[in-house]
């Protein structure tokens, strides 16, 4: 059987140069599985909790508290348990936490734990991780990349208010096309930028962050590299953005653009958008609390477009089935350290798909090089995964796994030889 012999937390850095966690199981057998969280900025009020330190050290963002409680309060109730139990030693941690956020322990001190776990009983069993993840008879499918090409919001120390600027290819492709259709425009917009004048620097999640004045403004030079690369906006590749609406929202009232919005505002101005730009998917286009109007809007565009709760959710399943009782999406965003453990994860996943979501799979803007989410999205055949631009090697990662993974799903013969991947 595949006991747990040892788990070991420590603190690293993540992408922003701040401290996360990571932790490795191993396993009696010798089998190793290690797992790392990442951390966002701009996070849902709703999110389960990153425990950080406070203090001096780290300007408060250590997390040796949450390494101490793996070390010292989980480590020793799991020790011996079966690996391969993912749902049983997910609901133990959850019940050791004991409170609806996991903020005893630490969302990040749990994920750390609940992802080591997986991956070690996936190299127990010798399956590459998305396989394990999805059942031995799981169906398995690429996701298609939404992929960041410019950032804003509080991504980028821009002028330019919504977060997220992606392209997305809009005809069904091999994985490896996806990317190369994704970069070629990248490469381009990076060309075009210089030549006007404007800075070419990545912001977070490594996309272009330029000092641009409006969202029209930053449409637009997209659209242009679409067509530079040689692509139809609308027939070859589509856009999607990220509003991440509930920073914008302050004194009951949308800062965007430099004017001051009501939801119905905010309404027509999406409905403006979605008419003059290939916009197939609207992530977080009101604050999370502002339930009527993320119902009114899939009303208004839901037929059209993708309209997805991503701090609106939270990965958690309750959130969730508020949202599909309003019809306030028809999509959700999958973060795992939003909620906590990976079989949380993996049932607001099912709870989506049985109600006919699309799911989106995603990172934060601060990453670390764990690929998990790649091997999710391939395991739970998820329409799309958000995972940055084709710079930063921490966004590169995901997507390179997802090559790896693609080579693996089309050439059946040929099996990973790095299943045990630390
Ligand atoms: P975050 O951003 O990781 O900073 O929350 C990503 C997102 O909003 O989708
Ligand atoms: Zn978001």
């Amino acid at each position: 059987m595949s006991l747990i012999k040892s788990i070991t937390a420590r603190e690293i850095l993540d992408s922003r140069g701040f401290p996360t966690i990571e932790t490795d199981v191993t396993l009696k057998s010798g089998a190793k599985g290690r797992g790392s969280v990442p951390s966002g900025a701009s996070t849902g009020s709703f999110e389960a909790v990153e425990l950080r330190d406070g203090g001096n050290r780290f300007s408060g963002k250590g997390v040796l508290g949450a390494v101490e409680n793996v070390n010292k309060l989980i480590a020793p109730r799991l020790l011996g348990l079966d690996a391969s139990r993912q749902s049983h030693i997910d609901s133990i941690l959850i019940d050791l936490d004991g409170t609806g956020n996991k903020s005893k322990l630490g969302a990040n001190a749990i994920l750390s734990v609940s992802l080591a776990i997986c991956r070690a009983a996936a190299c127990y069993f010798e399956m590459p991780l998305y396989r394990y993840i999805s059942g031995i008879m799981g169906q398995c499918r690429l996701p298609r990349p939404m992929m960041n090409v410019l950032n804003g919001g509080v991504h980028a120390d821009n002028k330019v208010d919504i977060q997220e600027f992606m392209i997305v290819p809009a005809k069904e492709e091999s994985f490896i096309r996806y990317l190369e259709i994704c970069t070629n425009i990248y490469h381009d917009l990076k060309k075009s930028l210089k030549s006007r004048g404007l800075n070419s620097n990545v912001g977070d999640e490594g996309g272009v962050a330029p000092n641009l004045s409006s969202t029209r403004e930053a449409l637009d030079i997209i659209m242009q590299s679409i067509e530079n690369a040689g692509y139809i906006p609308g027939v070859d590749v589509n856009l999607a953005l990220d509003v991440a609406a509930s920073e914008l929202f302050r004194d009951g009232q949308y800062h965007l653009d430099e004017t001051t919005k009501g939801t119905c505002d905010m309404l027509k101005y999406y409905e403006d958008l979605v008419k003059n730009y290939p916009i197939i998917s609207i992530e977080d286009p009101l604050a999370e609390e502002d339930w009527d109007g993320f119902t009114k809007i899939t009303a208004l565009l839901g037929q059209d477009i993708q309209i997805v709760g991503d701090d609106l959710f939270v990965t958690n399943g309750g959130r969730l089935l508020k949202g599909i009782d309003n019809r306030a999406a028809n999509a959700i965003l999958i973060k795992p350290n939003q909620i906590g453990t990976l079989t949380e994860t993996l049932s607001s996943v099912s709870l989506a798909q049985r109600n006919g979501f699309r799911v989106v799979i995603s990172h934060r803007s601060g990453e670390t090089c764990d690929s998990t989410i790649s091997d999710l999205a391939v395991a739970v055949s998820a329409e799309y995964i958000k995972t940055g631009a084709p710079a930063r090697g921490e966004r590169v990662e995901k997507y390179n796994q997802l090559l790896r993974i693609e080579e693996e799903l089309t050439t059946p013969l040929k099996t990973s030889n790095d299943k045990c991947s630390r």
